[in-house]
């Protein structure tokens, strides 16, 4: 693997080099993206806060910034499992989020399978309301939300099923046993968020992966990464080229509120026996997003959104003919 070797020598050179050490566990951001075919666009290099550009043909433009715990590709807004450093005037990124964000996102390989059947699975149902609105629940307006996004997707040609009719309740291991069942090739699952009591501002856009081993997960403040591996984590990279591609179809659809492509060990991304991610698509409890997401359009606009990011993921994966 030329790219490893290029980076772990890249490593070497600069340990000799000079007290102020990169750390093993770090890599340049900016030469990490060279070894990926991304180029400096620009540097901004200040005494305090510095940041870096880079992109080229054919590849996303990532903005990063000194101690950011996320990076922007192509303006949406990817969570990393270490905040971004700077040493000797360059950055640095944790080799963790360079494999698991960095790689997926500039260095595609094709599928050996076109995407075809894919699994969406409303949030909570029958006797679990999910989160409360006063005018409506999660529920409803989750699997609402599934059933317009399985009407686009089947009319571009993608075969659909949903977890649960539409009020039934369904426990968590039930929804990855059910992709399993189907022979899915994706797994997308539907939610609305909510803020703490008193709390009528929070507002925004968020989509999950799976976090994968030797990373934190985006939601746990402090505390050591989880090593662990779940079977889900064999598609940590197209959860994350699936996650990217569906967050930036929403914020583009809906202009909400950026909260990122984020991770963790929902129970229903665990066991997945495909890539799969978990939509957030708003706030119930924001007295405007919470509005938006009790009308019809607000929801169509999701769905559309939901479909377009999926359907552009499945051509970027699309196996090459020969
Ligand atoms: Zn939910």
């Amino acid at each position: 693997m030329p790219r490893v070797r290029a980076i772990l020598i890249s490593a070497l050179l600069l340990s000799a080099a000079g007290a102020a050490e990169l750390r093993a566990v770090d890599v340049y951001l900016g030469d990490s993206l060279r070894q990926l075919g991304a180029s400096g666009l620009a540097a901004q290099k200040g005494d305090r806060a510095g940041s870096e550009r880079h992109g080229g043909a054919g590849k996303p433009t990532l903005y990063a910034e000194r101690d950011r715990d996320h990076v922007l590709v192509d303006g949406v807004k990817v969570m990393l499992s270490e905040p971004v450093g700077l040493l000797k005037g360059k950055l640095t990124v944790a080799r963790v989020d360079y494999d698991k964000v960095l790689v997926p996102l500039f260095w595609r390989q094709a599928e050996r399978r076109p995407v075809r059947r894919i699994v969406l699975d409303p949030g909570h149902g029958g006797s679990d309301p999910g989160k409360q609105h006063a005018k409506y629940n999660e529920k409803t307006v989750a699997f609402d939300t599934a059933a317009r996004v399985k009407a686009a997707l089947e009319k571009q040609g993608f075969e659909v099923f949903l977890t649960r009719s539409k009020d039934a309740s369904l426990d968590l291991p039930a929804r990855p046993a059910l992709a399993t069942k189907f022979g899915a090739d994706l797994f997308v699952s539907i939610h609305y968020n909510s803020a703490g009591t008193n709390d009528t501002t929070s507002e925004g856009i968020e989509t999950y992966c799976l976090t994968p081993p030797g990373m934190r997960s985006t939601n746990v403040a402090k505390g050591r990464a989880d090593v662990s591996s779940e079977p889900g984590n064999r598609f940590d990279a197209r959860n994350m080229q699936l996650a990217w591609s569906v967050q930036r179809h929403l914020l583009a659809a809906t202009r909400g509120e950026d909260r990122g492509v984020r991770r963790a060990r929902f129970a229903v991304l665990r066991t997945l026996p495909c890539p799969g991610i978990l939509i957030e698509g708003g706030f119930v409890s924001s007295r405007r997003e919470g509005a938006l997401i009790g009308t019809p359009s607000y929801r169509q606009q999701v769905a559309e959104a939901i479909a377009a990011g999926v359907a552009e993921y499945a051509r970027s994966v699309q196996p090459v003919a020969r």
